[in-house]
């Protein structure tokens, strides 16, 4: 007789840090909001002080890739991804600001609030539309961790932008290319 042994493997779990000065409320509904999207559990850490050597007194800026070595440290096991939320302006020296960045290696992201904040010019409720903003930047650096590159398509939550008019142009989901690349990670119950 031959049984079938079903395989379970371990879900990925998220876990959110907050950094700095940083709105609780939005950390806590931006952790309901991955709940549902990734559909796995998401923890919310106790808030960490941005690290000092970060900020780039000329710029008036944080440096994105010094905060991702000290939130690696965090890390204790291979099934966490880490993503740091701060209200702070991010660099990196390529570019003028970040909405966030992540290593290569998968392991810790980091998201700035900073200029998600900007009012909108239309009827739309500029504190949904923020919260909104902050899912599917989070989503874009979680899906980074989860192995994603970006995306051509701009209606994917994938896909690299760097002004609001573009990140409101897209969704919070991972298109159907995407989402097939990552399913392995994350319908596997
Ligand atoms: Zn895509």
């Amino acid at each position: 007789m031959t049984v079938h042994k079903r395989v379970y493997r371990k879900r990925f779990k998220i876990v959110l840090v907050p950094l700095g000065e940083v709105d609780y409320g939005v950390v806590n509904r931006l952790a309901t909001n991955l709940v549902s999207i990734f559909n796995t559990g998401v923890d919310i850490l106790q808030g960490m002080k941005i690290p000092k050597e970060a900020y780039n007194r000329t710029r008036g800026q944080y440096y994105s890739t010094v905060i991702l070595n000290k939130l690696e440290l965090l890390r204790s096991s291979s099934r966490e991804k880490i993503l740091g939320v701060l209200d702070e302006d991010l660099y990196i020296p390529s570019a003028g600001f970040v909405y966030g960045d992540a290593d290569y290696d998968g392991k810790v992201a980091v998201l700035s609030l900073h200029r998600l904040k900007q009012q909108s010019l239309d009827m739309f409720d500029d504190e949904k539309l923020f919260l909104f903003r902050t899912v599917k930047e989070a989503v874009h650096q979680l899906g980074h961790l989860l192995g994603l590159k970006h995306c051509p398509n701009p209606r994917c939550v994938m896909h690299f932008t760097n002004s609001l008019l573009e990140t409101d142009g897209k969704s919070e989901k991972l298109c159907d290319n995407c989402k097939r690349k990552v399913e392995p990670q994350i319908l596997i119950e």
